[in-house]
């Protein structure tokens, strides 16, 4: 039976939603007040929080627009399906919408999205496809391509939020008039992360609009191009991109601020910590934009931070002390991995690498030098804020590889290199390193999520004789 063929009760003089889409925007606003205390802030700070959408996210809001325009346009027809290449939040929102109006959903995501993320989506019954993250955006498994096949295959709609005008245009009808409304016309600055750029030019339309001063500042995680990066794979979810879509307006924009994600990590824990407000990673990015901004701001200055969604989707990587360990982002104790590399003077400026563009002669070359066995494969080095590891190579390997086939030693390092090596956090303890190294030859330490160092088992063996060595001096002295 189709909605349309039901007669429904009348609820009138209810405070009653017809129906779940009723409920897609009017999220509250909120008052820092600890953090501002806390950084002796003069402005206001506050938080437009988009949790209490029905699907947690400021996504909800285009999911509506895109698919109420798709279905004025005759695009999307009764009982169609809908495919889409998305993290996860716009997934939500478009699987909410497609339930409550009789559509399938199919949903492309890439292996960076958290696990949480793709089981929410199969809770609203939609199915998901997921593709690695560390291949172009032509490879045929990159999520794009992926997403181009399955909705040729099945004649289905792509909302396509990268290029879709109704994505700002949601809110330029509702985040905007909404802020506007609750600030009593006082917002002085919106700061917001961006993916797809909706959120902050759709938003920032309808605010310059009121009010051509006020400023509108993208937060972006350090690499991503909005702030002149390259789209190095770093590991906020949500924003930051490595192209340009058709939302993004540099001029309408008048900041950006790059933010690091160890940055973007620590604020969404000391967010939710310090206001009982559970952020999410970029959130965090956002947050910490905003506080560069309020600690310079004016009194009457008032700071809108745009929270997209909740904390709940990070449980297994913001908010899990492992997974931050691993990327060199908290530190479990106080004589860990870093303390070993300490020994040895280790610094990312000396962290020894070699592109994967590079022929194999030159890996060797750097080998035979410096004496070490194994080297990561990195591209966008130097500087090491772009870092991306790809491989690794090592002695025995290549030794096999140019004793089978000699003109090996012109090949590109990239054609001949194996699995990047294992990873530990610099802030990791050294006996996790010892368990690591009984299997792997060797470690990539990282810190703030970014390579630091090789980790090897002379480096151990050197550590422990020099504590065995003070020990034993200490013995000496006091006999
Ligand atoms: N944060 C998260 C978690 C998101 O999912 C998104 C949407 N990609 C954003 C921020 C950015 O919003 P927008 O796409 O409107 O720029």
């Amino acid at each position: 039976m189709t909605d349309s063929s039901i007669r429904h009760p009348s609820l009138e003089g209810t405070e009653i939603a017809d129906s779940i889409l009723d409920l897609i925007g009017e999220t509250p606003m909120v008052r820092m007040k600890r953090i501002s205390a806390e950084l002796d802030l003069e402005c206001s700070l506050v938080m437009k929080h988009e949790v209490t959408n029905p699907g947690g996210s400021s996504k909800d809001r285009p999911a509506l627009e895109m698919i109420l325009a798709a279905e004025a346009s005759g695009e999307l027809q009764p009982g169609g399906t809908i495919v889409e290449p998305t993290s996860g939040n716009t997934g939500v929102g478009l699987a909410i919408v497609a339930a409550q109006r009789g559509y399938d959903c199919v949903f492309v995501m890439t292996d960076k999205a958290g696990k949480e993320k793709v089981d929410l989506l199969r809770a609203y019954g939609a199915e998901v496809i997921v593709c690695p993250v560390a291949v172009a955006p032509e490879d045929p498994t990159s999520y794009y391509s992926v997403a181009e096949r399955v909705t040729r295959e099945r004649g289905a709609f792509r909302p396509n939020q990268y290029q879709n005008p109704h994505n700002a245009t949601a809110h330029v009808k509702t985040t905007g008039p909404e802020i506007w409304r609750q600030t009593a016309g006082r917002i002085t600055h919106f700061v917001a992360g961006a993916g797809t750029c909706g959120s902050l030019t759709g938003t920032g339309r309808f605010l310059k609009s009121m009010n051509p001063d006020i400023q509108l500042v993208a937060a972006d995680p350090e690499g991503s191009v909005f702030s002149g990066g390259s789209g190095r794979p770093y590991l906020v979810e949500g924003v930051g991109e490595d192209f340009f879509p058709a939302a993004y307006d540099g001029d309408l924009w008048d900041q950006v601020i790059a933010i690091s994600d160890e940055e973007s990590f620590l604020t969404a824990r000391h967010v939710s910590q310090t206001e009982g407000i559970l952020i999410g990673g970029s959130g965090g990015t956002a947050v910490a934009a905003a506080i560069r901004l309020a600690r310079d701001a004016r009194p009457d200055d008032m700071i809108v931070v745009f929270n997209p969604d909740s904390g709940r989707g990070y449980l297994s990587t913001v908010f899990n002390e492992a997974w931050m360990a691993n990327f060199g982002f908290v530190k479990e104790c106080d004589q860990c991995v870093g303390a070993v590399l300490d020994t040895r003077n280790a610094s990312i400026e000396n962290l020894l690498y070699v592109n994967p563009q590079q022929p194999v002669s030159d890996a060797i070359e750097i080998m035979r030098e410096t004496g070490v066995s194994q080297l990561p494969v990195c591209k966008n080095t130097p500087p090491f804020a772009n870092a991306e590891v790809s491989g690794s190579v090592d002695e025995l390997a290549l030794m096999e590889v140019i004793h089978r086939d000699p003109s090996a030693m012109g090949m590109s390092v990239e054609n001949v290199m194996g699995a990047k090596l294992p990873t530990v956090g610099v802030g990791q303890k050294v006996e996790l390193a010892v368990a690591m190294l009984e299997t792997a030859p060797a470690l990539l330490v990282l810190s703030g999520g970014r390579p630091l160092s090789v980790l090897t088992r002379s480096d151990l063996l050197s550590y422990f004789t020099a504590i065995a060595e003070s020990v034993t001096a200490h013995d000496d002295e006091e006999n």
